[in-house]
C-alpha cells in the first residue's frame, strides 16, 4: 500500500516567533542573531534575502547588505517554548508524528481516509496551527519524506501543496538539484561542474554514472531525484535518547571527582550530539548511593548541544540532587526529546569565535579521539569516551570498564 507523508515547517521560525512578539517587526527587513560585532545570522526574514543575506553570514556583513534590517539578538528558550506548543497540537491531532527539527515534523497518514481525506485532514491541521499559535506554517503531502520535504519547500511561504501519487518525478524534473535535500554546496558545484542543473538531467542519467561521480552519496540523490524513498516516519516519543553511567570500583564522597566525571560525561554526550546534529531539550542526573537507592532529576531546557550551556545545568541538577553526605556508587547522564539541528539555535548568544572553537576541538576529537581535547575540570575523569557515533544506527559498545 502506498503511504501518505505530511511535511510541515514552519517559515522563517525564528523571525514569525519575533514578530508574533513585536507585530511592528511585520514586513520590515529582520535579522535575527548575535547582535554584537562578531555574531552570526541565526535566521533571516524574506524581505532581507533579495540583499543576499542568509543565515550562517557574519552579523557585520549581513548589517552592510541591509543596512535598513532590524536586528534582534534570539533567545533560544522562547523558541522552544512555541515549538513546544505546535509540538503539543500535532500530538493531539496525528497518530505518529516525527519532530525532525525545532520547526519541522513528519507525520504518517498513512490509512486515515483515502488521499483526498488526508489532504483535507492536513488542511485542517495547519489552519489550526496557524489560529492557536499565530506562526505561519507550511505544509507537503505526497508517498514519501523526501517529496513531501520539497513540496513544502515549494509551497512556502504559508502555503500548502499536495503531490498526487504517480506525479512525483513530474514535480521534482523542472527544479534546481540544490532542492533535494542531501545536495550541498559542495555537491551541487560537483554536479553544477558536470553540467547539470536540473532534478530532470539526474532523472535521465544511468546510475552507475551518478555513482562514479559521488558514489554511494551520488545514487541516493539519484534515487530522491526519482522521488524514491522508503524512510520511515520515526515516532517522537521512540527518537533515541543518548546516556551514559558510571560505577565507582570503590564507592566515593569526592564531589570534586564526582563533578570532574560528569563534566566529562556531558562533553563527550554533547561531542556525540553534534557529531550526529543533534540537540536535546531535557537533562536528566542520576546518583545510585552505596545504599542502592537511585535517585535522579530531570529539567526541560532550550534545545542545545553546546558544552558551555549543557555542563552548567548538569552541576546544577547534581547540586540539588546530592544532597545526603553519603557515597555515591554510581552517577548518570542522560540527554532526551533529541531532534535534528545544529550550532544555529545556540547563534544568538555566540560569537564566531565560540563556533570556530566548538568546530576546531570537534575536529581535532574526529582525527583523534574523544578524549584528545577536554575541558581541566574533566581530566580527572579516565575512562569516559571512545563512544562511537549513537546516530549512525549501529549499537552502542558495551566498554570493558563500565559496570551497569
Ligand atoms: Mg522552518
Amino acid at each position: 500500500m502506498n503511504k501518505t507523508i505530511l511535511h510541515l515547517d514552519l517559515d522563517t521560525f525564528y523571525v514569525s516567533v519575533e514578530r508574533l512578539i513585536q507585530p511592528a517587526l511585520k514586513h520590515r527587513p529582520l535579522l535575527v542573531g548575535g547582535t554584537s560585532d562578531r555574531g552570526v545570522v541565526a535566521a533571516c526574514s524574506y524581505e532581507t534575502r533579495g540583499f543576499g543575506v542568509h543565515s550562517g553570514m557574519p552579523m557585520r556583513m549581513a548589517k552592510q547588505l541591509c543596512p535598513e534590517a532590524v536586528v534582534i539578538r534570539g533567545n533560544a528558550g522562547t523558541y522552544s517554548k512555541h515549538s513546544d506548543v505546535v509540538t503539543e497540537i500535532i500530538k493531539e491531532q496525528v497518530p505518529v508524528f516525527e519532530k525532525s527539527s525545532i520547526d519541522e515534523f513528519y507525520a504518517d497518514l498513512t490509512g486515515m481516509d483515502r488521499f483526498f481525506g488526508s489532504y483535507k485532514y492536513a488542511t485542517e491541521l495547519r489552519k489550526k496551527i496557524i489560529k492557536e499559535t499565530g506562526l505561519p506554517i507550511s505544509f507537503g503531502l505526497s508517498v514519501n519524506k523526501v517529496v513531501s520535504k520539497v513540496a513544502t519547500n515549494e509551497a512556502k511561504p504559508n502555503n500548502q501543496i499536495k503531490i498526487d501519487f504517480g506525479y512525483e518525478k513530474p514535480f521534482l524534473a523542472p527544479l534546481s538539484i540544490k532542492k533535494i535535500p542531501m545536495v550541498g554546496d559542495k555537491t551541487y558545484q560537483t554536479l553544477r561542474n558536470l553540467g547539470i542543473r536540473q532534478v530532470k538531467t539526474v532523472q535521465e542519467m544511468p546510475k552507475d554514472v551518478i555513482h562514479q561521480v559521488l558514489g554511494a552519496n551520488g545514487v541516493l540523490i539519484w534515487k530522491r531525484a526519482q522521488g524514491i524513498d522508503n524512510t520511515p516516519v520515526v515516532p517522537f516519543n521512540e527518537r533515541k535518547s543518548i546516556s551514559t553511567e558510571r560505577t565507582f570500583d570503590k564507592d566515593t564522597i569526592d564531589v570534586v571527582k564526582l563533578k570532574g566525571i560528569l563534566t566529562a560525561m556531558t562533553e563527550n554526550l554533547a561531542y556525540q550530539l553534534r557529531r550526529g546534529e543533534k540537540l536535546t531539550a531535557c537533562i536528566t542526573v542520576k546518583i545510585r548511593y552505596s545504599d542502592f537507592n537511585t535517585y535522579s532529576k530531570q529539567k526541560r531546557i532550550a534545545y542545545t548541544s553546546a558544552d558551555h550551556i549543557l555542563i552548567p545545568k548538569v552541576m546544577e541538577l547534581f547540586q540539588s540532587l546530592y544532597n545526603k553526605r553519603m557515597l555515591v556508587r554510581l552517577v548518570g547522564v542522560r540527554f532526551s526529546h533529541l531532534v535534528s539541528g545544529n550550532y544555529q539555535i545556540n547563534l544568538f548568544e555566540d560569537t564566531e569565535e565560540t563556533l570556530n572553537l566548538y568546530q576546531a576541538m570537534d575536529k581535532v576529537r574526529q582525527r583523534f579521539g574523544d578524549r584528545a581535547v577536554l575541558r581541566a575540570s574533566a581530566m580527572g575523569a579516565k575512562t569516559i569516551g571512545r563512544m562511537q557515533n549513537p546516530f549512525n544506527g549501529q549499537p552502542p559498545v558495551v566498554l570493558a570498564h563500565r559496570k551497569q
